[in-house]
């Protein structure tokens, strides 16, 4: 049987990570602080099984396979045979350095821990553990079970043994992975991010209204989503957690968060999935 693997958070992106990851045979334990989260990221892997059976792409057994090899648990000791640890809760570094200092005191000595985080540094979040030889950045792109990037990020101290096997690991569960290096915000993030800001600062000016400036971009650029879409789709709470890291981390302005983005997150309004963002989702 393949190694398991336990996966930290249930939200968008911790339901796709063990969804991609069952699928592909390996047994994976979903861990989150919320148990309503569990249940909403079990619902979500069943739908989104479904309709890659209504496509065809899998069948009725391998879906039924798929959702038996995922068990769930609200607490770390969930994860305590798991071989390697994908950490993917709320994009803040406080809670990251806090469950990789649990990690590294549950987790079997021997396991891989890895973190989807979009932007804060792997260097930082390995050093909250005692063997930051182990901790690397596996960035998958949502939605997960569909994108075929995942950005895998060394930290200063990631080893080459650790790299080797989640390069591996990625190609294991059908993906492509592109190493990159630790600097805020990697590759994606660094480039995709300061596109929305800007695209939000155009809504703020009253260069264009939300849908005009999507359309501009889908039509002229042949980007499949616009940016505010893609920004409501992502979270608007993560693009301005991500675009502080930049800021921070770079200390050039040009990546200062835009401050109608702030207003956003300040009222909830954090994209699909509170049902309204740059676009209203409430039907
Ligand atoms: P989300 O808000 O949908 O889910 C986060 C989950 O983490 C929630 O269910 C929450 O209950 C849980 N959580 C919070 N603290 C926890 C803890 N201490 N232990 C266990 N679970 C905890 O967020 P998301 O969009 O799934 O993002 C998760 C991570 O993935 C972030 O680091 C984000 O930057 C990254 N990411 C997001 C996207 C995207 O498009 N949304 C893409 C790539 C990477």
């Amino acid at each position: 049987m393949a190694d398991r693997v336990a996966v930290i958070g249930a939200g968008q992106m911790g339901n796709g990570i063990a969804h991609t990851f069952a699928q592909s045979g390996f047994p994976v334990t979903m861990i989150d602080v919320s148990t309503d989260a569990l249940e909403r990221g079990m619902e979500t892997i069943g739908r989104n099984l479904d309709r890659q059976v209504r496509k065809g792409t899998i069948d009725a057994d391998a879906r039924a396979a798929t959702m038996a090899r995922i068990t769930t648990a609200s607490e770390l000791e969930g994860l305590a045979d798991a071989a390697l640890v994908v950490e993917a809760a709320t994009e803040s570094r406080k809670i990251k350095l806090a469950i990789f200092g649990d990690l590294d005191r549950i987790a079997l000595p021997t396991a891989i821990l890895a973190s989807n985080t979009s932007s804060i540094s792997i260097t930082e979040i390995a050093a909250a553990t005692g063997r930051p030889e182990q901790v690397i950045g596996m960035h998958f792109m949502n939605p997960v079970p569909v994108m075929q990037l995942v950005e895998v990020i060394r930290g200063i101290a990631t080893s080459d043994e650790t790299t080797a096997r989640v390069m591996e690991l990625a190609r294991a569960v059908g993906k492509t992975p592109v190493e990159v290096a630790d600097y805020p915000g990697f590759v994606a993030n660094r480039i995709l991010m300061p596109m929305i800001n800007e695209a939000i600062f155009c809504l703020m000016e009253g260069v264009g209204s939300a849908e005009s400036i999507d359309t501009v971009m889908k039509l002229g650029m042949n980007h499949p989503m616009g940016p505010l879409a893609l920004a409501d789709f992502i979270g608007l709470d993560t693009c301005l957690a991500i675009l502080e890291v930049l800021h921070e981390g770079l200390g050039d302005p040009k990546y200062r968060p835009c401050p109608l983005l702030r207003k956003y997150v300040a009222a909830g309004w954090y994209g699909r999935k509170s049902g309204r963002g740059f676009h209203d989702y409430t039907n």
